[in-house]
């Protein structure tokens, strides 16, 4: 493996048992595969000093299991960086599917742009540079056109918001559709005294348990929390 690319340990949160398990994950059921594209963009990204937030192999795996699953045409996808989990649903969906992409940080989803055009599934991308909740509050707006008008919606930005975009997508997605959420085990710290959180993670994890919490009482969704990537909610919307 050439020294610039990304290892398994790049990507592991610690939910694991080891290292060793995660590497064995990913180089046993994942890797082999992983589209090239997909392969391509996550080594462009290494580079990054934020490399750290695009999403695992893993858990891109199980995202691409799920938008099958709910046979996805139209979805949402909250926080785009350099469009690793963005390109994975763009690959997934048919000829004729769309995904509005949101982010604040158009420049990020450049560094990846190159890969997505040309791989050709730029045409199924609607890339809004926004900030989420105007974008999803405008969405909404159109609400005859929107409401219930998406099969799936993945969310990773912005976790302090994630109650926030979960009132609105539930209107968004359809009944029997799929909203999922990423970094909710939030590196473990939520299992973990505040004492041995470290400061910069402390706000996020104050929000993501009161989101578990609420995310657990919600009758409106079935819920799986899988423990894998940094934890991932999977919500299916109910009525
Ligand atoms: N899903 C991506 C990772 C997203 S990282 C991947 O697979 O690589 C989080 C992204 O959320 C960043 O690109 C950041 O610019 C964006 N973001 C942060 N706050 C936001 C907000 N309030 N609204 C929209 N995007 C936001
Ligand atoms: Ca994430």
């Amino acid at each position: 493996m050439a020294k610039d690319e990304a290892k398994a340990s790049d990507f592991s949160k610690g939910l694991l048992k080891s290292e060793e398990l995660y590497k064995y994950i990913l180089e046993t059921s994942v890797y082999p595969r992983e589209p090239e594209v997909l392969k391509e963009l996550r080594n462009i990204t290494h580079n990054h000093p934020q490399a750290g937030m695009a999403t695992a192999p893993d858990a891109g795996q199980l995202m691409g299991m799920l938008l099958k699953l709910v046979n996805a045409r139209k979805t949402i996808e909250v926080g785009v960086f350099t469009g690793y989990s963005l390109l994975l649903t763009a690959l997934t969906l048919p000829e004729d599917g769309k995904v509005i992409a949101i982010d604040v940080n158009r420049d990020s989803y450049e560094i990846g742009l190159p890969v997505i055009k040309k791989v050709g599934v730029e045409h199924k991308i609607d890339f809004r540079e926004s900030e989420a909740l105007p974008a999803l509050d405008e969405l909404l707006n159109d609400q005859k056109a929107n409401e219930g008008g998406f099969d799936f919606a993945f969310v990773d930005a912005d976790k302090v918001n994630y109650w926030n975009y979960h009132e609105r997508l539930i209107r968004l997605i359809k009944v029997g559709g799929i909203i999922v959420y990423d970094n909710t085990l939030w590196g473990g710290s939520v299992a973990e005294p505040d004492s041995s959180t470290p400061e910069w993670r402390i706000e996020v994890k104050k929000a993501t348990l009161e989101l578990n919490k609420k995310l657990s009482a919600d009758q409106r969704v079935q819920i799986s929390q899988a423990a894998l990537g940094d934890g991932i909610t999977i919500c299916r919307r109910l009525y």
